[in-house]
């Protein structure tokens, strides 16, 4: 199965695709060390009531005089008055992140990519399995079966970070629960506060029984992760055209012009993030590809 690349909403500037949109801060939501949920609504009010877009899919922001990155869109897709996207400060635009207040201005184009087959997956049970700054491009996954429960079987999060308290969006965790997402929750070390499972992702599919013609998994996270997480659900006879992997590659344009996220055919912001593991198996074990 290809995934769908989303017709374009109205924050590209389809005549001057590199001029982004400016867009105020509105919220800045605390989630981990480093890494924080940013609220933002479009200034111009044609592109606040047009903009859509799809769960899995992405925006290059721009921190004025310094540069872009291409953030995940990590907040609920019925909801784009207000948008949210969840950074982790890493380099030389996320790490200006943490000096921006709400009322500054960003620049966003998009949004770009393939997003999560939550269509030709209805009926399917839906297992979720991330770790770290992998969850941002999942979150509107939940929200949109939670506003679509009856349309799939089970959904079930499998989720892990390195401390409790790297623990992203712990708040909304029962919310989930009560609204039908088996939530598991794990940490590569405990603490003192923590009473649940130790151990990394993967090991979270030891506890899942599923069946696996009826499950379609969608995983996002650090790359070794990805890889423990596609062997474990293959092992349990998942076929690879029932595995979504969202993969992150340094990008510049976003448009498919620059090539610097090239993975041997594909443009990982063109034709990904979203790969299903049939079409990227025979591209995903080559070194230096
Ligand atoms: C589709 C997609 C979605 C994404 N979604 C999110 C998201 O939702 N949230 C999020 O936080 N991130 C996300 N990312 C990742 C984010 O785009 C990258 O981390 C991006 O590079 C950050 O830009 P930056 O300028 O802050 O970092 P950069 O300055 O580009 O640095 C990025 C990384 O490279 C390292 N680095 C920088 N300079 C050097 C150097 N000279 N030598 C060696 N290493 C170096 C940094 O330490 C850091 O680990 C996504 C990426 C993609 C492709």
């Amino acid at each position: 199965m290809t995934v769908q690349i989303a017709p374009q909403s109205l924050a590209v500037n389809i005549s001057k695709p590199m001029d982004p949109y400016w867009a105020e801060i509105t919220e800045i939501q605390p989630e981990a060390p480093d890494v924080a949920t940013y609220w933002m609504r479009f200034e111009n009010q044609a592109v606040r009531k047009g903009f859509t877009f799809q769960p899995g899919q992405f925006n290059m922001l721009y921190v004025p005089g310094v540069g872009e990155a291409a953030i995940s869109i990590s907040s609920d897709p019925k909801e784009t008055e207000h948008i949210g996207h969840t950074v982790r400060a890493v380099g030389n635009v996320t790490n200006h992140f943490t000096h921006l207040k709400v009322g500054d201005r960003v620049g966003v184009r998009g949004p770009f990519g393939t997003y999560w087959p939550l269509e030709e997956f209805k009926g399917s049970d839906i297992i979720i399995s991330t770790g770290g700054i992998g969850f941002p491009p999942l979150r509107p996954v939940i929200y949109h079966v939670m506003r679509h429960r009856s349309d799939y079987g089970r959904v079930v999060l499998l989720y892990g970070a390195r401390t409790p308290r790297d623990l992203q969006y712990t708040g909304e965790y029962d919310h989930w629960r009560k609204n039908g997402i088996e939530t598991m929750i794990t940490v590569d070390r405990s603490d003192e506060s923590w009473t649940g499972t130790v151990g990394v992702v993967p090991i979270l599919f030891y506890r899942l029984r599923m069946d696996p013609h009826k499950s379609v998994i969608f995983t996002c996270g650090p790359e070794i992760m990805i890889r423990f997480v596609v062997f474990e659900a293959m092992a349990r006879r998942v076929p690879p055209s029932r595995i979504f992997v969202s993969l992150e590659r340094n990008m510049k344009c976003g448009l498919g012009f620059c090539g610097h996220c090239q993975l041997g055919p594909f443009f990982v912001c063109k034709d990904g993030p979203i790969f299903s593991f049939e079409a990227l198996q025979p591209y995903y074990n080559v070194e230096e590809l």
